[in-house]
């Protein structure tokens, strides 16, 4: 009888098989990706162009839900999308993944990245003709259920950069005229999807270009933008332990000072917070001072605002709303 192998346990098996998802590239990029072009640390896209060989390893788990995501693109839009296509009227199919952007300020600027797809559109005669970008993205089936539309990317920092990502390839393909499709799948169930259309914005590009104009200076003159220090972000970056930020604030840090228009949307941002909790402050000095007028109870309608009691065990809570406004009368206090 035949001398049985060593066979390795089911466990080291498995541990091996997680193992094997691509590893990605581990090497100095000789581009500004599109995909990354959006990422929140600038630091760290000039890190990947000078010592990207030198990123820490991404661990197992992670490479094999980037390598899932890889697979079932490609699955998605020839089993799934294009079948549904072609019953439409007109009809479309998304093609061309491997067609390279055109646009020459990419090669000026060093950017490189390509699209998932091209969705084409039969024109009146049947011809297929290109019509939008589309790219896909899986998505874990608790995420895809907080997703309703574009600002709910915002959630995650790795998801905010989707659109500025569609956004350079409009500009790449020569596309900016029609929205590109942005196409979130649920990876437990194919056929659930969400489709954002993401239409062009040409300031946000502009954005986008002079970051990877500041990275190719950053990279000729030997310099660093700054760090972005933000633990959450900091603790998971594949650099740092080259960068080593100070993760924690120190009072007597000098400020980093910046214009405006150097961050729009950081400048937004803080002028939005800054009326609303003005705002919010004026509102809760104009509650007190309708407890201290209302009593406790007694329905009033003033104009037309209805102001109505409930009670919550020994607590009284009043419900303010203008009559017809069609929204849910709101709570906005429980005294008693
Ligand atoms: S460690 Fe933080 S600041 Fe440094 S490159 Fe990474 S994300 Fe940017």
């Amino acid at each position: 009888m035949a001398e049985t192998l060593q066979l390795r346990t089911i466990e080291d098996v498995e541990t091996d098989i997680l193992h094997s998802a691509p590893a990605g590239t581990r090497e100095c990029r000789a581009h500004n990706w599109v995909s990354s072009l959006g990422d929140i640390c600038e630091r760290r896209l000039v890190y990947w162009r000078i010592m990207g060989d030198m990123a820490l390893d991404t661990p197992a788990g992670l490479r094999g839900i980037f390598g899932t995501g890889n697979l079932l693109a490609p699955i998605v839009i020839e089993q799934i999308l294009n079948p549904f296509g072609r019953r439409q009227s007109p009809t479309w199919e998304i093609l061309g993944r491997e067609t390279k952007p055109r646009d020459a300020l990419f090669t000026k600027l060093a950017i490189s990245g390509r699209v998932d797809g091209i969705r084409h559109v039969a024109d009146a005669t049947g011809r297929m003709q290109p019509y939008n970008v589309v790219e896909l993205k899986s998505m874990n089936p608790n995420i895809f259920a907080g997703i309703h539309g574009i600002d709910d990317l915002g959630k995650w920092h790795w998801a905010a950069k989707y659109p500025d990502q569609l956004l350079l390839y409009m500009l790449g393909y020569e596309m900016v005229e029609r929205p590109g499709w942005l196409i979130l799948f649920n990876k437990a169930n194919l056929y659930e999807m969400r489709i954002i259309e993401v239409p062009f914005d040409e300031s946000r590009a502009d954005v986008l270009l002079r970051r990877a104009e500041r990275i190719n200076t950053h990279i000729d003159a030997d310099s660093l933008p700054r760090q972005i220090r933000r633990p959450d972000i900091c603790e998971h970056c594949p650099f740092l332990p080259h960068c080593a930020p100070r993760l924690q604030g120190d009072p007597d840090d000098a400020p980093e000072i910046y214009k405006p228009t150097e961050h729009p949307e950081l400048a937004d941002l803080l002028q939005r917070y800054v009326d609303l909790e003005q705002a919010s402050r004026e509102a809760g000095r104009v509650n007190r001072a309708l407890t201290a007028r209302l009593v406790k109870g007694q329905t009033v309608i003033c104009g037309d605002i209805v102001v109505r009691w409930e009670t919550r065990g020994k607590k009284w809570s009043k419900k303010i709303r203008r009559v017809g406004d069609g929204k849910p009368e709101k709570a906005t206090e429980a005294r008693q």
